[in-house]
């Protein structure tokens, strides 16, 4: 069988790597910048700390209305003031929402038509233009979007992407400097997101020894470190193995797709604005529980790395193991925290059905009934030690 692997041209990775950027936008010969990131950034000083000398010589016009989770309406509004600004680069700086809406500036903008048209679930146009040059410089750890060619939207009931490789970054800069930072919840669940990519990616039915390599190495990276990370936000050392385990874990997923915990998170973002991370923490253990025997032997290796043990897990371990890592770290384990009741359950189902693209991918085949049962097991939880 052959195996085709994609990367995104260049990545710096590494303390200190912004360093890069004057250089690389000097040999870019650019005159008009476009930064995309979010007010939050700017009000914490993390804008001006890193881009500012860029002023000196260039034209930076710095856009901040990005909002968390971003609305279809919220691309289509950056993708206008691009058309408007005639600028040769965009720079996307901040976590997955702020980069995948400078992967759509830099694209769409060159394209005809709006970023719905583009859509991968109702779009009905392809793209035809690769667009400006993008550089992308994620500030949490978590969703890999700096090395992937997919730019996630909410839109009513559900979520949907635009999916292409004109969107994968010229430039991915990984300095984990800038998630300094973020604040404990975050940290927590942008890393459990970093997790489940590396996890998904694993046990994709098509994952090759290529991405296994990347995805169980970036499972050692996250696991080892996600907890000081979020005990310790300065930790330098624990904050380095993040940015190189979600990096890591984005270019896994990237080649082998994540599955069932995405297609049934994506529904808890848009119905009930779960941030992305979150939904996939409090459905990580019971898709984990649920799919562990159409897959076993792969399920005992991440298993062994998670607890450091090596020993033959049960179904009901599986579960625990998946479970404890979640509330370690603090994170909501059940749906019910977050005021969703059962008869949410059908609608949540039924949109998660639609997300065919992450659901083929999983090594267990899941069906209506199947992720109902999930979404079931979720809603009350199971106590860890049961
Ligand atoms: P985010 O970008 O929505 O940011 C969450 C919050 O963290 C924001 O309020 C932001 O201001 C804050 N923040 C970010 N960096 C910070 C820092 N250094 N210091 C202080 N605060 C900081 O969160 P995210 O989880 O990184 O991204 C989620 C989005 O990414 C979702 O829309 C999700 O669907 C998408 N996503 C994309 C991909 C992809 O491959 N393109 C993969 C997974 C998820």
């Amino acid at each position: 069988m052959i195996s085709t692997l994609r990367f995104p041209i260049r990545s710096h990775i590494g303390w200190g790597s912004i360093e890069k950027l004057l250089p690389e936008l000097q040999n870019l010969k650019l005159s008009n910048i476009l930064i995309v990131t979010d007010q939050t950034l700017v009000k914490i000083g993390l804008v001006d700390q890193y881009l500012s000398p860029l002023k000196e010589e260039f034209t930076v016009n710095v856009y901040t209305d990005v909002e968390p989770e971003p609305t279809l309406r919220c691309a289509e509004t950056l993708v206008a003031f691009t058309r408007q600004g005639e600028f040769d680069c965009v720079i996307g700086l901040g976590g997955g929402s702020a980069l995948d809406l400078a992967k759509l500036a830099a694209v769409v903008s060159q394209n005809d038509g709006s970023v719905k048209d583009y859509l991968n679930l109702t779009g009905t146009k392809p793209l035809v233009h690769k667009g400006i040059p993008k550089i992308l410089i994620p500030t949490t750890s978590g969703t890999g979007s700096e090395v992937t060619d997919i730019a996630v939207l909410s839109l009513e009931g559900t979520k949907d992407v635009v999916t292409h490789d004109f969107l994968l970054a010229d430039l991915a800069i990984v300095d984990p400097q800038l998630t300094i930072s973020v604040p404990k919840r975050i940290t927590a669940a942008t890393g459990i997101d970093a997790l489940t990519h590396a996890v998904e990616a694993f046990l994709s039915i098509n994952a090759n020894e290529a991405t296994d390599a990347l995805a169980l190495k970036a499972v050692k990276l996250i696991s080892g470190s996600l907890e000081n990370a979020v005990e310790n936000g300065e930790d330098k050392e624990a904050r380095t193995a993040m940015s190189f385990g979600s990096y890591l874990a984005g270019l896994a997923f990237f080649n082998a797709g994540v599955a069932g915990v995405h297609a049934l998170a994506y529904p808890l973002g848009s119905q009930f604005k779960l941030p992305h991370g979150e939904s996939n923490a409090v459905l990580l253990p019971y898709v984990m529980k649920y799919i562990a025997p159409s897959c076993l032997q792969k399920m005992n290796i991440v298993c062994d790395i998670l607890t450091k043990e090596d020993k033959n897990p049960t179904p009901d371990d599986y579960l625990q193991i998946f479970y404890r890592l979640v509330e370690n770290v603090g994170l909501p384990t059940t749906l019910k925290e977050y005021g969703i009741s059962e008869s949410y359950l059908s609608t949540l189902t039924e949109d998660a059905v639609k997300q065919k693209r992450l659901l083929g991918r999983s090594p267990m085949p899941l069906n209506q009934e199947d992720i109902f049962q999930i979404y079931h097991l979720a809603l009350h939880g199971v106590k860890a030690g049961i």
